[in-house]
């Protein structure tokens, strides 16, 4: 049987002749279509798959081994685009579309040499924590699917999860690849914001999200992330600093080096927490301090505050970011000749988004509303502000700030969604990097007396992806042999 720990034992045993392009294609496609009822997929490119393996192998034959992540099996998220294959954001509104250019992301894998198998499921316009909101069905958890994936890129994790792609992307705007990677036992990182290109990304809102990255160790995630960061004349908010190879930096960890960690008290004794993952939580920390590194627990009285934050600012750039879709232009029209335009966008418009997504777009609405704009859209702008001021501070003390990634592990369908508010505020511990921009990462530590495993989130200084991924191989040998 097909079967690698990490990409370089995937390429090695290329080079070996034990494993050809298409037989790991063929590999993931089977996987992927005996578990078809987890529902990771909303489409499969087998044919095309196929073909670009056996050019690649042809290719081998030839002494050609052309990219970093060549024949690496690759799924997409929903929300990135890839030319000529349809894109739809998990949402009525976008059926049938299909995409006229490659994100840079995606254009990025391919020059690498990867292979893209499928579209990836996910919550309807990456909005959402469950995968409960996409409009094509829910996604399962390989571990037990009674339970939630996470969401919204839950397609994408569990295609990782359960061996039914190499690498995924997913988008990250509150934790959607964080959370996912955390209820599913996998590694997920969110980059810096501008670090990698949103040329290409569906736009959730503009000024949070970024790509991310879902693999089963840290060493692919560094892998992939080097391959896809980086400047890009089609975004101007991304950062035009050079990309360390960040692989090889990780190969070059300097086992001794000992690192200064920050973990905010309030996060651990918030009260929402399961006394679980806050008994492991804590106990991992005498692990770090026991291996000689410095744990601090510090005062962070802005907690409360960060997820209305997040959900003031987020809606209100989905508001506007979302009214592109309107019937007019490309994607899902209503039906009917008596109506006039303004009848027509709020007909397509009630028919095209599902209830979750209406209800961030009337909200974000209401808070840029000229009467409550000063209230609610500038007072979260004062708010992200000072988050930013005192995290720059925090950083110039530690290397890192760790936490739980969610307050409770997988829970089952249904448990969450009678109550959005509950939903939103289990967003707790990840909708800070995003607000600030700076890199966070989940890795798989746990596992909870249910069964489902959990993670340890990790955030670094912005740009500081290097000391990030280094930390989470040293974290992570604590725990297990890498
Ligand atoms: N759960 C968060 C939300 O619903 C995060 C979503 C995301 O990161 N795309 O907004």
């Amino acid at each position: 049987m097909f079967a690698f720990r990490t990409i370089k034992d995937y390429h090695n045993e290329l080079q070996n002749g034990q494993t050809t392009f298409v037989e790991a294609v063929r590999f993931y496609i089977n996987a992927a279509k005996e578990s078809a009822t987890l529902n990771a997929y909303l489409e499969l490119y087998e044919t095309e798959a196929l073909e670009r393996a056996a050019t690649l192998d042809a290719q081998q034959a030839a002494g050609q081994w052309a990219g970093k992540l060549h024949g690496v099996v690759v799924g997409l998220k929903d929300v990135i685009c890839h030319k000529g294959h349809k894109v739809s954001a998990a949402s009525h509104i976008l059926e049938g579309f299909v995409s006229i250019y490659n994100a840079t992301a995606t254009q990025q894998l391919l020059d690498a040499g990867a292979i893209i198998i499928g579209r990836q499921n996910c919550d309807e316009f990456a909005m959402g924590s469950s995968n409960e909101n996409s409009a094509f069905g829910t996604v399962k958890n390989a571990i037990d699917p009674a339970r939630v994936p996470g969401g919204s890129s839950g397609g994408s994790a569990v295609a990782v999860q359960a061996g039914l792609c190499m690498v995924s992307l997913g988008s990250d705007t509150g934790g959607s690849v964080r959370q996912p990677a955390d209820f599913c036992g996998i590694v997920g990182l969110k980059p810096s914001y501008g670090r990698v290109s949103r040329y290409g990304l569906i736009a959730y809102a503009s000024s949070f999200d970024q790509i991310g990255i879902f693999a089963n160790t840290v060493a692919d995630v560094a892998l992939t992330l080097e391959v896809i960061a980086g400047a890009d004349a089609f975004d101007s908010t991304v950062s035009e600093k050079p990309v360390p190879a960040y692989s090889t930096v990780l190969d070059e960890t300097e086992t001794d080096r000992k690192y200064k960690i920050a973990c905010f008290q309030e996060a651990l004794d918030h009260p929402g927490l399961d006394p679980e993952i806050k008994t492991a939580t804590g106990a991992f920390i005498q692990e770090i301090k026991a291996a000689g590194h410095t744990v601090e627990l510090i005062d962070f009285d802005l907690l409360e505050y960060i997820v209305p934050t997040y959900y003031v600012l987020t809606t209100a750039e989905a508001s506007s970011n979302l009214s592109r879709y309107d019937g007019i232009k490309y994607g899902y029209r209503a039906k009917g000749d008596d109506m006039d335009l303004t009848q027509l966008y709020k007909t397509t418009r009630s028919q095209g988004f599902g209830k979750e997504v209406q209800r961030r777009i009337m909200l974000g609405s209401f808070v840029l509303s000229a009467g409550y704009f000063d209230a609610y859209f500038t007072k979260a702008q004062q708010v992200r502000r000072i988050l930013s001021n005192k995290t720059k501070d925090i950083f110039g003390h530690f290397d890192a700030i760790i936490s739980p990634t969610v307050p409770s592990p997988a829970f089952k369908f249904g448990e969450m969604s009678h109550d959005p508010v509950e939903m939103f505020l289990a967003d707790i511990y990840t909708v800070f990097a995003n607000l600030v921009g700076v890199p966070g990462i989940s890795i798989p530590l746990f596992t909870h007396s249910n069964g489902m495993p959990f993670g340890l989130q990790i955030m670094a200084s912005h740009f500081d992806e290097v000391s990030l991924l280094r930390i989470s191989k040293t974290f992570s040998a604590l725990r297990q042999p890498l």
